[in-house]
């Protein structure tokens, strides 16, 4: 039976059904949740008696469980991997081999703010402005579990629901990831509910989707329209394609995190590069600094087949162009009547 653990903290902690008892466990932990981090530790160690490392390095996401160096190294029976699921492997074949899935535990981390009515109805509003009939509720890993209660208060309005279905191991209804909407891709979706905060799930989402969103922050307990931030990033990366459409030298970037190696997707890559040229390039993680070091004047456009979201989140104002593999495949082909973000 899953274990639900209250460490006195914001979040309720939802562990699997696996045996943690005297193991020497490596916790990791996303960036926000990094300050609970000795908190959980002791409330591992007295629950378990495990004995916890706290794993400092960032962390992105379940792409990044920096497995290989972790169990080469400190091996750990167990890393204890809080706040994500699983990455899904149609996404990245090395995002967790068989040999090592059963010495990682995703734990859910919960969050013990509830939804209010109100911020539903405001939401509501929103998208009335869009005349949206077809609701899809998004949401982040923290939230997952007000999925239920945010569908009862649209239906009892009268709006019709288009339903999401979990895609276990990965994804609860709703849930959303950076690169990641399947569970909320739909063709009847007019417009969105998105319940988490910040902007760059809600920002992902309006990318792939290029539809109404009305944001949902329970952090900051408040709602805005996210469609107007989202159309000027959409506009950004229309620009951006539209000047790689020119290039002939291309720097094709592939990433070492194990769950951002994507090898089918390098392959149609570099058969749509057959006739320009290229140079492929690696590196684990991927950034202005890194960049720069290798540009020069040969390279025309570059591609980053690792995350989806560098271009846009960190490299947006890059003086090349910097694309994910959807946008490339617009350059490439010449097709940019249809906008295609993740891949
Ligand atoms: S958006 Fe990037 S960091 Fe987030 S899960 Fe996807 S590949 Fe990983």
């Amino acid at each position: 039976m899953p274990e639900n653990l209250d460490c006195g903290i914001p979040y309720t902690l939802i562990f699997p059904d696996i045996n943690l008892k005297d193991k020497k466990v490596l916790i990791q932990l996303p960036d926000g949740l990094k300050q609970f981090s000795l908190v959980i530790a002791n409330c591992i160690r007295e629950r378990y008696n495990a004995e916890p490392i706290i794993h400092m390095e960032n962390i992105y996401g379940a792409c990044d469980l920096q497995y290989n160096q972790i169990f080469s190294i400190l091996n750990p029976d167990i890393i204890i991997h809080i706040g994500h699921s699983e990455y899904p492997n149609y996404l990245s074949p090395s995002s967790l081999p068989d040999n090592i899935r059963n010495r990682v535990v995703f734990v859910k981390a919960l969050s013990k703010i509830d939804v209010d009515e109100a911020l539903v109805l405001r939401a509501l509003e929103i998208l009335n402005n869009y005349n949206v009939k077809n609701i899809s509720i998004a949401l982040t890993a923290q939230h997952t579990h007000l999925y239920n209660k945010i569908s009862n208060i649209i239906l009892d309005k009268k709006y019709n629901i288009i339903e999401s279905k979990a895609l276990y191991p990965y994804y609860e209804p709703g849930q959303i990831i950076g690169c990641d909407f399947r569970p909320v891709l739909d063709k009847k979706i007019d417009g969105y509910i998105f319940l988490g905060g910040g902007e760059f799930h809600p920002l992902g989402l309006y990318l792939a989707t290029l539809k109404p969103i009305a944001q949902i922050d329970l952090y900051s307990n408040s709602v805005r329209d996210f469609t107007p931030i989202g159309t000027k990033y959409y506009k950004k990366r229309l620009f951006s394609i539209s000047k790689a459409i020119e290039a002939n030298h291309w720097g094709v970037i592939i990433g070492l995190k194990t769950g951002q190696y994507r090898p089918s997707i390098l392959n149609i890559i570099i058969k749509m590069l057959s006739k320009k040229q290229y140079v492929l390039l690696s590196s684990e993680n991927i950034n202005e600094i890194n960049l720069r070091s290798v540009d020069n004047d040969w390279y025309d456009a570059f591609i980053i087949t690792s995350c989806p979201r560098i271009p846009i989140d960190d490299l947006i104002d890059y003086e090349k162009p910097v694309l994910s593999p959807g946008e490339a495949y617009m350059a490439l082909t010449g097709k940019i009547d249809k906008y295609m973000f993740p891949w």
